[in-house]
């Protein structure tokens, strides 16, 4: 479904992305890892169609991502940039709904099917009850799984998410992961996104892909990626990688003077 061939993409003559070839695994959970200013957000971008190749190709479905029709694209695939971009003063319930605006013919308005897929959206995120606050009313964990119930009332089969956990505290991280793991389980969504927990990472992905200066560094099960030569190459961290109780890695990060035993 969605992949990429010797993708390079940057910004004017600024080069961001650099050759990178790689392939999605459908009805999987994909994590993108990497340093700051790596290319993780310039990567999902392209994925959406939203940054035109420098040169090689992002391919959904066997055609290029720049030759599909943007509507058409929109009902594939949804994209939750870092920050969206709200109206100020929706409610969300409204916000909620504009993730149907692909499945609209002009001449059409709401429909009730539309409104039940919405209402659907947001019980799924365990939104409804907050359907009447204006989305800026709500809190960090409450605001993503907003926006989590927009991207799902578009009703793709794939999810993009830049970084969906990294403004919110450590007990929304984990609600957002959870609720991105049942859709993944539960609907077959392919859920792919951006983190800098490493941890979450090894926790969540059947698949992770480490980018370091807009070049693929690796990519395999967190396994095969989550290891202390690669961490340290990759962050510039020590660390001890150890295998938890379900055989995901976990790692710690150590100064020099602090190694462990
Ligand atoms: P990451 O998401 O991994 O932190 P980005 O994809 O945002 O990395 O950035 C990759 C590179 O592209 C960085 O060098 C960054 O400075 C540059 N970059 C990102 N966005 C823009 C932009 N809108 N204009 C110019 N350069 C950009
Ligand atoms: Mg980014």
């Amino acid at each position: 479904m969605l992949r990429t061939e010797h993708l390079s993409l940057s910004y004017g003559d600024k080069p961001a992305v650099d050759n990178v070839s790689l392939v999605i695994p459908e009805g999987g959970i994909t994590c993108l890892l990497g340093p700051n200013g790596s290319g993780k957000s310039t990567l999902l971008k392209s994925f959406a169609g939203l940054l035109p190749p420098r040169s090689g190709q992002v391919f959904l479905d066997n055609l290029p991502v720049a030759s599909w029709n943007r509507r058409q694209l929109a009902l594939r695939l949804a994209m939750l940039p870092q920050k969206p971009i709200v109206p100020e003063g929706i409610k969300v319930r409204d916000m909620v709904a504009l993730g149907r605006f692909p499945h609209r013919k002009w001449w059409q308005r709401n429909l009730a099917a539309d409104d039940n897929i919405t209402a659907e959206a947001m019980s799924m995120t365990g939104v409804s009850d907050l359907a009447e606050r204006p989305v800026e009313s709500l809190s960090g964990g409450q605001q993503q799984r907003a926006w989590i119930a927009m991207a799902l009332a578009q009703e793709t089969d794939v999810l993009l998410l830049d970084e969906p956990t990294t403004f919110l505290d450590w007990g929304y991280q984990l609600e957002v992961m959870e609720l991105l793991s049942t859709l993944n389980r539960q609907h077959g969504l392919t859920v792919v996104m951006s983190l800098h927990d490493l941890n979450q990472a090894a926790q969540f992905a059947d698949r992770i892909i480490v980018l370091a200066d807009g070049q693929l560094k690796t990519t395999g099960a967190p396994k095969e990626v989550i290891t202390e030569p690669l961490i340290k190459q990759v962050f510039r961290v020590n660390t001890k990688v150890t295998l938890g109780p379900s055989g995901r890695p976990f790692c710690s990060g150590y100064s020099e003077a602090a190694k462990p035993a």
